[in-house]
Parts: structure tokens; C-alpha cells; sequence
């Protein structure tokens, strides 16, 4: 054990899914353009423009401020971060410094941890996003900026230094990005560049934070996960080797895994932030708040407490479907259409049977058509007719599961298929009685074996049943019959 703790402080960018970019009324959708052709004056910086912003953006501030309790700032402002870089074409960006829209609030990561674990919140702010560096294009060494994503609306949030391991920091990370998803916000998306993660890390031995390091622009979550878990061990060998750990911005590379300094304190730029000009300050009562308010939807952890209480659920089980909205959506209203049984026990059999169907057989055919719930041709109360002939043993679950695949592709109701392809189980002894004698003839060993005791050879037997009954015997039935008949 190492007597230094690490502390890691985590700055989250992630593009808001607005219809337009903040301060023009350019399309907000700027990867799937061909570079430079979805720009404007505007966001091109040109001289004599004038930014409008976009409500909507201030608006989708408000509601992750109210999801992380955080509190709207009566007054909040934008100001010019001023640095020049290639993809900023203005030679600033328009953020905001002393007065963002969100100050404070919580992040419960308890949960994921499966330990007690709140992680406070600092601040969320409003910015925009830059245009995008594209090197080595043409196998050379030439860099091309493309400025589509210039001016695309950015949230900043920026968490207290409140987390202590690279497994906590994850967690936090893909418990915001859930919640950004859930408030349709952003789509957070990493692959997509929608989502990027600034972790700052120190260690200690003692009360007194460390000096951090700064590791920029992490876009993955195991790049999150490895970057700490790398600091973490560069730093600890420099202080036990006696030396410093300087205060600086590192990048990480991916391919080498390891994290590289890029410039140091006395490096650091001066933005020389100053109010915005050209945009007026606003207060909270410009806003709508509680009308905002109510637009948001239940939040994954009220969710998952739900879930655990009204339908029994936990661990893997519960967060497929936490973290798929649309699919938690489907197994709801399927259990709704569930008939009432007596008892407890049986309900909640049904349930477990809807979510083993969901989550395997219909969540697999949808991924493979790339569809989601919500594009399902099998409603929900289908489904849950499904689940009545199953739990009811109409139908056995080999059965079941061809029957998906058939609602799947026709939208049609189950009864409707079974009932004219004649799948029902079949269950009755009469009905069977005569295969089974057949079957015992025609396989001499198996049976000398069930007589003598060997109890798996029925196994074999029930298989070669169910092969000339097309899966709709029941098995149960079946083993009683094999087991008298031989
Ligand atoms: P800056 O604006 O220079 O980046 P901030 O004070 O706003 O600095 O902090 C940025 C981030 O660094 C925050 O997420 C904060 O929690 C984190 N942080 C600050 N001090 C430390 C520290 N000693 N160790 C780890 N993280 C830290
Ligand atoms: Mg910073
Ligand atoms: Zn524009």
C-alpha cells in the first residue's frame, strides 16, 4: 500500500444537442457535413458580426443545473476567453468566467460504486465549442482545420476535487453522461467527440491536497481510467524518489499509453477574460424555471430505486435497463398489460420472464437490425401476451422464441400466429402417447438405458420428441410418458 492518496477533480465537456449552434443560426449537426461547408460569418468570426444567443441552449443549462441540484445564478454573463490557436478563428471564445449559469451541486455515484459515494459539483458553464484540427490527412505532416464544429454549444462542468481513484471517476463520468441523455440534452456521445474529459490529479500523505497535474482532452472512458491510473503512479514514484511533482497541463497518448507534459505553470496562458460586448448580461427571471423543471424527466437514480422496489430488481439486471430508456420504457408498459394473479410470487414470476425475453432474445434481433424499443414492430402488449402463453405453458420457449422472431418481422398479435400455424404446446398424453412408444422402438439403446436406470438417456428421448414436434411438446409431459411407456 502506497501512503499517498490520489485526488482527481474532473472538467466535462459535452455538446448540447440544440437545433442550431449558440451564436448563429447555423445546423447544430457538424459531423455529418463535409468540412467547412456548415459555417457562417458568424462563426467564422468575420468582422462586424454579431452574436444572438440561443434561448434553448440557456435553457438545457437550466435543466442540468436542477438535475444536479445545483442552484441558477440570479445573474450570469459571457466573456471572452482570449488565446490563439489555429480552430478558434475569432482568437477568442466566447465562455463564461466569474458568473456561470449553474454554481454548485451533487452527483450521487453510489450506485455504480456499489459503496456511498456523493461527488460535489463546482460549476456548469456555458461555451463554445472550436473548429477541429485534422493532421496527417494526406500522409503528410500538413494540418487541416475544419470549422463545422466552431460555435456548436458546450457545457463545462466542473466537479470539487472530490473523487479518490480512477474507478470512481468513470463512474461519475458515465453517471453524468446518462443523465445528459435521459435530460435530452446531449447525446454525450465519446466516439463522437461529444463527450471529452480534463482530469486533474494529485496525491498526498497528508491533509493538504497535492500539486495536480492537468491531463486534457481524454475522449474514452478507459483513456479516462488509464490516464489517472498512470498519473497516479508517475506521481507517487517522483515524490518517493524525493523530488516535486510540478503543476502542469499533460496529454495522454493513447498508443504509448503514458501521459506527456504539453506546457507547465509558468507556461500557462493568460486569458485575459473580460465581459462579452457584444451579448447582453442575463438574470434567471428571463427564464421559465419551473416550467423547465417540470420538463424533466425521472432521473436514473429515482429510477433505479423504483425499480428496485416495485419490481424486485438489482445489479445487472436493473442497469440494462437503466441505461437503456427506451427498452425500461417497453418492459413498463408490458408489465402493465400483465393480467393480476393472486399472488405476489406469480406477478413477479411474469416479470422475471419479461425481462429474461427483453433482455436477451427481442434486445439481440433489435441489435442486429440496429433498432431500438421504441422502433419495435412488437408492442408491448403483444409482448406481454407473449409472456401470459409462456408463464401459462401455452407454449413452450423454444417455441417463444421463433415466435418473437415472427411478431418481430409481422407486428402480429401471438395468439393470432399460434392459433393458425397450430404452435400451441402440446400437452395432453393421448396426443403424445403414440410418438413416444415410436420413438422408444426406434431408439433401442437410449431406452434399455432409461430402464435401467440411467436417468439422462430420457433426456436424449425428449430431444428427438421434440425434433418431430417442432419444439411444441411439452417436456414435462413427455419425460412422464418415456418414463412409463419404456
Ligand atoms: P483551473 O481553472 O486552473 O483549471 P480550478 O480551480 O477551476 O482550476 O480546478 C479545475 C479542476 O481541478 C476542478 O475539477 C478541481 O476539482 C480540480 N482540482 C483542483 N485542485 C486539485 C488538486 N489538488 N488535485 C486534484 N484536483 C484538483
Ligand atoms: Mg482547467
Ligand atoms: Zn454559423
Amino acid at each position: 500500500m502506497s501512503k499517498y492518496f490520489p485526488t482527481i477533480g474532473l472538467e466535462i465537456h459535452a455538446e448540447l444537442k440544440t437545433k442550431t449552434k449558440v451564436f448563429c443560426d447555423c445546423p447544430n449537426d457538424a459531423g455529418e457535413k463535409k468540412p467547412n461547408t456548415n459555417v457562417c460569418p458568424v462563426c467564422l468570426g468575420h468582422p462586424g458580426v454579431l452574436p444572438v444567443l440561443n434561448k434553448k441552449a440557456v435553457e438545457f443549462m437550466i435543466k442540468i443545473g436542477l438535475a444536479i441540484g445545483g442552484e441558477i445564478n440570479e445573474n450570469f454573463k459571457f466573456d471572452r476567453k482570449n488565446y490563439f490557436y489555429p480552430d478558434l478563428p475569432k482568437g477568442y471564445q466566447i465562455s463564461q468566467f466569474d458568473l456561470p449559469i449553474v454554481k454548485g451541486g451533487s452527483l450521487n455515484i453510489s450506485s455504480r460504486l456499489g459503496s456511498e459515494k456523493v461527488v460535489k459539483i463546482n460549476r456548469v458553464h456555458l461555451e463554445e465549442d472550436a473548429g477541429k484540427l485534422v493532421h496527417g490527412e494526406k500522409g503528410d505532416d500538413s494540418t487541416y482545420v475544419d470549422f463545422n464544429r466552431g460555435g456548436v454549444p458546450l457545457m463545462e462542468l466542473v466537479s470539487e476535487p472530490d473523487m479518490h481513484s480512477a474507478e470512481e471517476a468513470a463512474a461519475y463520468g458515465r453517471e453524468l453522461q446518462l443523465i445528459l441523455r435521459y435530460l435530452g440534452v446531449s447525446e454525450a456521445d465519446l466516439e463522437r467527440g461529444q463527450m471529452r474529459f480534463d482530469a486533474n490529479v494529485s496525491i498526498s500523505a497528508g491533509k493538504e491536497l497535492g500539486t495536480r497535474a492537468e491531463i486534457k482532452n481524454l475522449n474514452s472512458f478507459s483513456a479516462l481510467e488509464n490516464a489517472i491510473n498512470y498519473e497516479i503512479k508517475r506521481q507517487t514514484e517522483i515524490l518517493e524518489e524525493g523530488g516535486k511533482v510540478d503543476q502542469e497541463t499533460r496529454g495522454w497518448d493513447d498508443i504509448k499509453q503514458k501521459t506527456m507534459p504539453q506546457r507547465s505553470k509558468e507556461q500557462a496562458h493568460d486569458y485575459r477574460y473580460f465581459p462579452e460586448p457584444d451579448l447582453p448580461p442575463l438574470t434567471k427571471e428571463g427564464f421559465d424555471i419551473e416550467k423547465l423543471r417540470l420538463e424533466i424527466p425521472e432521473l436514473p437514480n429515482a429510477k433505479r430505486k423504483r425499480f428496485a422496489e416495485e419490481y424486485g430488481l438489482s445489479g445487472d439486471q436493473m442497469n440494462i435497463l437503466i441505461e437503456n430508456r427506451e427498452m425500461s420504457n417497453f418492459f413498463e408498459y408490458a408489465v402493465s398489460e400483465l393480467e393480476e394473479e393472486e399472488q405476489k410470487e406469480a406477478n413477479m414470476e411474469k416479470i422475471k420472464l419479461i425481462l429474461n425475453y427483453l433482455s436477451s432474445d427481442l434486445r439481440g434481433l433489435l441489435m442486429a437490425k440496429g433498432m431500438n424499443f421504441d422502433q419495435s414492430k412488437i408492442t408491448p402488449e403483444n409482448f406481454a401476451d407473449l409472456i401470459e402463453m409462456i408463464a401459462g405453458k401455452e407454449i413452450s420457449s423454444r417455441v417463444a422464441k421463433d415466435l418473437i422472431i415472427r411478431m418481430l418481422d409481422t407486428g402480429s398479435d401471438p395468439r393470432e400466429i399460434v392459433k393458425n400455424e397450430g404452435l400451441g404446446q402440446i400437452s395432453d398424453e393421448a396426443g403424445l402417447h403414440d410418438l413416444v412408444v415410436k420413438i422408444l422402438k426406434d431408439n433401442p439403446k437410449a431406452a434399455a438405458d432409461l430402464k435401467g436406470g440411467k436417468d439422462q438417456a430420457v433426456m436424449f428421448l425428449i430431444g428427438k420428441a421434440m425434433a418431430s414436434l417442432k419444439g411444441r411438446g411439452n417436456p414435462e409431459t413427455l419425460k412422464k410418458l418415456f418414463k412409463d411407456n419404456v
